[in-house]
């Protein structure tokens, strides 16, 4: 990274690159990369979980910026890379004004590339994280029935996906009924599930660190006629994505897939979003899967193939599932069954 940027040094401040990069759990710290070595900066709050965790040199400060530069000071650094997406601009000034006059801050657009190809370890902790969410909403599926509100359906499979070894949930969940379903992201609301209602629950929770995301729609009772086939549409568009996925296919491709589908079944309309993102540390990151994707798939993407048909004043239907990458296709991560189910 140091020799594709020309960079003497690059400097990490966000906490999920360097958790990623050093082990480094806590909630404040900075990283220093030199060619042939790396320093890890936090205050003495850490001082002793770094040591165990990161295992290299480990510096304290109690002026965050201003002792980061110093370290750069020492030597001839010129270039120096920072992460341009999470430096504010008065942190920006700050490293400015405290550093020589000749350091050349070097902003580093994307670091996605960084995180983007997961190995084995990474994808166990993923199905783990897979696998609990899936054991969490097995735990609550008998409450979904008429009369129960989103938000108690949400707040049960928070408390489902702690109890199983979840740390946290992985967003505040979706739980979007009936008509609400039109709303992409209709976070869990007080009104109250109907017979007849397709239940959209987009939900997950992380595991040492690493986050699922996965969204079920299911009925309550008989759907109408016309939902009940959106369901089929969208679940098709889901398969014919799917079908698409192995090493070195455009991803923009893959959204493709799945688009052309709901566009020739007449809800071009009604499927705003991208395909997919990718997920790991974070819940949302690299790569996007979107009619603007400009990459090729690689061994070790792990990313969400989730279609949706938003109808206002009718009702949705978004169906979510998590795929790695492999050498010969892809594998499903999620755990829950896509095809119709119908409840009660
Ligand atoms: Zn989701
Ligand atoms: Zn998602």
């Amino acid at each position: 990274m140091l020799q594709t940027h020309g960079l003497d040094a690059m400097l990490f401040t966000d906490l999920t690159n360097i958790r990623y990069l050093t082990g480094f759990t806590g909630t404040d710290g900075a990283l220093i990369l030199f060619e042939a070595a790396a320093l890890f900066l936090c205050d003495s709050r850490y001082t002793t979980q770094a040591i165990e965790q990161v295992g290299g040199d480990v510096a304290e400060y109690k002026k965050k910026l201003p002792e980061i530069v110093d370290h750069l000071k020492q030597d001839e650094f010129i270039r120096v890379g920072f992460e341009s997406s999470v430096v504010s601009c008065s942190e920006f000034n700050q490293l400015k004004q405290a550093g020589r006059a000749d350091i050349e801050w070097i902003p580093i657009e994307d670091l996605s590339s960084l995180r983007l190809i997961k190995d084995e370890a990474e994808i166990a902790l993923i199905e783990q994280a897979t696998l609990l969410s899936s054991q969490a909403f097995d735990d609550v599926l008998p409450m979904i029935r008429p009369g129960v509100s989103e938000a108690e359906i949400a707040l049960a499979l928070e408390i489902a996906i702690r109890k199983r070894g979840g740390e946290e949930k992985s967003f505040d969940f979706i739980v979007a009924s009936g008509e609400r379903g039109a709303l992409p992201h209709g976070v869990a609301s007080d009104k109250k599930i109907v017979s007849s209602d397709l239940v959209t629950i987009d939900f997950g929770g992380r595991y040492r660190g690493y986050y699922s995301d996965e969204t079920v729609t299911c009925a309550v009772g008989e759907p109408d006629q016309k939902m009940r086939q959106v369901y089929d549409i969208v679940l098709e568009a889901h398969d014919r994505a799917l079908a698409q996925i192995k090493p070195g296919v455009p991803l923009k491709l893959i959204d493709a897939a799945a688009r052309d589908y709901i566009n020739q079944s007449g809800y071009g309309d009604y499927f705003g979003h991208g395909l997919g993102h990718g997920v790991g540390l974070e819940v949302h990151e690299s790569p996007r899967v979107s009619p603007l994707s400009k990459g090729l798939t690689e061994v070790g993407m792990v990313f969400t193939v989730e279609p949706g048909i938003y109808l206002p004043g009718q009702g949705g239907v978004r169906i979510e599932d998590m795929v790695m990458v492999t050498a010969d296709g892809y594998r499903i991560l999620t755990r829950l069954s896509k095809s119709f189910c119908r409840l009660n």
